[in-house]
This record gives C-alpha cells, sequence and structure tokens, in this order.
C-alpha cells in the first residue's frame, strides 16, 4: 500500500532534529526506515511529518569510553556486527545484531531505531536490557540518561517523549561469556524467542524476547542461580512472570516451553556448562 501524505524534512544535527519534532504535533523521526515505512505502508502509522536523521553522521560510531563502550544510535546492526571493540568487549550485541532480519535489513536498520520502535520481538532491546545498557536522549529539556529497566515501557512504548532524540547507547565490557538463542521459522523472522544470557558474578543475568509487552528480565532464573541452583533446574523458572503472546508464530504455552529450553541452551553456552 501506499503511506498516507505526510511533510519530510532532512535534519542537520540533533538540534535541528529537536526543533523539526517541535513544529508539528504528529512528527516522527525517520532512522533507518525499516520499522517505520512498513508501518506507513500499511497506514498503521500515520505521521503528518517525517523528521530525517539518518544522515547525522556524528551518530554514527562505537568507540571505548573508559569501561563502557559507546554506541551511537544511528550504528547500524551490520557496523555493529563488524565492530573489532564491540566483539571484543561486548560481544553479545556483535552477535544478536547478525541475527537481525537479513543482509537488506542489517545495513539500513539502526540500533537507536531497534530501541526507539519498542517493538517486544526485536533482539538488540533485550540484549540491551540483559546487559544493563544505558541510553542518552536528548530533548527540549537537555540531555539525561535513562537505565534499560526504564527504558522499555509497553508494546511499542518507550521513555521517550515526542521530541526526544536517542542519541547514544552505552553498553559495559564484559568479561565473561555469553550467549544469544534465537528460536525463528526462518533464518530471516523476528524471534518467535529469544533468550540473551551473560556470565555475571559467578551467575547470570537473562533476559527474554517476545515473552510479554516488553524485553523482560528472567528474575526467577537469576535468583535462582545465585542461590545456587544448577543451570538446568534454574532454566526451569524462565517463563516465571511473563506473560507471552499467542500468534501466528505460537501459542503463549509453546513460547513457555521454548522459554525454558532456550534459557537452559544460553547458560549452557555463556556459563560453559
Ligand atoms: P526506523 O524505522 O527509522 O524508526 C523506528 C521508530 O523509532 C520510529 O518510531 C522512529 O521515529 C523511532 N526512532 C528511530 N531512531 C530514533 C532515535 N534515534 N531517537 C528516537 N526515536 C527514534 N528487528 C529485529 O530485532 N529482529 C529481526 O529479526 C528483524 N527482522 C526484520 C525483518 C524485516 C523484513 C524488517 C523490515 C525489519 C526487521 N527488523 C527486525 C526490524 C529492524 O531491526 C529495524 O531496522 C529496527 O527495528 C528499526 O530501526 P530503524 O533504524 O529502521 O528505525
Amino acid at each position: 500500500m501506499i503511506p498516507a501524505p505526510f511533510e519530510y524534512e532532512l535534519a542537520t544535527s540533533v538540534e535541528n532534529a529537536i526543533e523539526l519534532l517541535g513544529q508539528s504535533e504528529d512528527a516522527k523521526l525517520l532512522a533507518g526506515g525499516h520499522s517505520l515505512l512498513p508501518l506507513m505502508r500499511l497506514r498503521f502509522a500515520r505521521p503528518g511529518a517525517l523528521v530525517d536523521i539518518g544522515r547525522l553522521a556524528e551518530l554514527r560510531y562505537v568507540r571505548e569510553d573508559g569501561d563502557r563502550i559507546a554506541i551511537g544510535a544511528l550504528a547500524r546492526h551490520h557496523d555493529l556486527e563488524r565492530d573489532p571493540i564491540l566483539a571484543q568487549h561486548c560481544g553479545i550485541v556483535s552477535y544478536a545484531a547478525g541475527l537481525v532480519g537479513d543482509p537488506q535489513v542489517r545495513h539500513r536498520g539502526t540500533i537507536g531505531g531497534s530501541a526507539a520502535h519498542g517493538d517486544p520481538a526485536s533482539d538488540l532491546p533485550t540484549v540491551l536490557l540483559c546487559v544493563d545498557a544505558e541510553f542518552v536522549v536528548r530533548g527540549p529539556e537537555g540531555e539525561r540518561t535513562v537505565a534499560a529497566a526504564d527504558f522499555f515501557t509497553g508494546v511499542f512504548e518507550t521513555a521517550l517523549g515526542p521530541r526526544d532524540v536517542l542519541i547514544e547507547i552505552r553498553v559495559p565490557k564484559l568479561t565473561g561469556g555469553f550467549a544469544y538463542e534465537k528460536f525463528n521459522r526462518r533464518a530471516q523472522d523476528w524471534a518467535t524467542v529469544g533468550i540473551a544470557a551473560v556470565a555475571s558474578n559467578g551467575g547470570a543475568k537473562v533476559a527474554l524476547t517476545s515473552m510479554g509487552a516488553t524485553p523482560l528480565r528472567a528474575s526467577a532464573v537469576e535468583q535462582a542461580l545465585a542461590g545456587g541452583a544448577s543451570p538446568a533446574d534454574a532454566a526451569e523458572k524462565a517463563d516465571e512472570g511473563t506473560d507471552p503472546p499467542s500468534d501466528t508464530n505460537g501459542s503463549a504455552d509453546f513460547r513457555r516451553h521454548l522459554a525454558r529450553v532456550l534459557t537452559r541452551r544460553a547458560l549452557g553456552q555463556a556459563l560453559g556448562g
């Protein structure tokens, strides 16, 4: 289908984007366009104006920043997949980026767009929640940092306001093992269920894709591991506190089963079991 009519503005800087967002009540940012444009073509989204930040080169980077790695919001999935700094210090982000969609999607889609879109079936938001990433947001009131635990607030909803621009995502340097287990029927599909796990303090941090309205931390698994449970026993708690959907990819019960099986595999890999 053809999108409803809209105005188009090319932002020349982050400040300019914030200003342009203020000039229309229902303006939306455009980054890689690989989530927003399909929605517009189906007329599920009908923004009156698009503010294109896709050419702001200053937001496309990966660099070390002390004990963290700073990732510009416009870094594309392909950039993350190939980045040597990420591969060395936070390999779970590179690995999961390589599992997003197909090469065309990975060459256009951005980490900022993926996070801001707030789709609970997306891969990178789960990984960012798992590693306790921080989101740097600039808006009309200035700059603020939002913890991953507070960023994803509902289905397609985040802590971003209508005039906010997500400019950077900071992830920690990891020292232990990691895994991202993604179950999908075809290689380029979204996850029916995905499990992110990173080794941490003798236990693990674990997060779930497509098991509720937002990416979720598998707190029961983490607590069981901290209490001395084996990875296999802890994995049995993976669906505790979740509310998975039933759709054409699988029923809620199937997703619960997948969550337990994939968590066992992910913990085995992350903890070297
Ligand atoms: P856009 O589509 O440009 O924007 C998405 C939303 O985020 C819009 O509301 C926009 O206003 C907002 N936004 C964008 N950037 C910012 C910013 N910096 N600050 C504030 N708001 C912003 N994703 C997966 O995780 N796994 C998959 O397997 C997968 N498969 C896909 C398969 C196909 C065929 C397609 C088309 C997409 C797939 N995706 C998948 C989604 C893909 O990862 C998107 O690229 C990504 O979700 C959105 O990034 P984008 O840069 O394209 O964002």
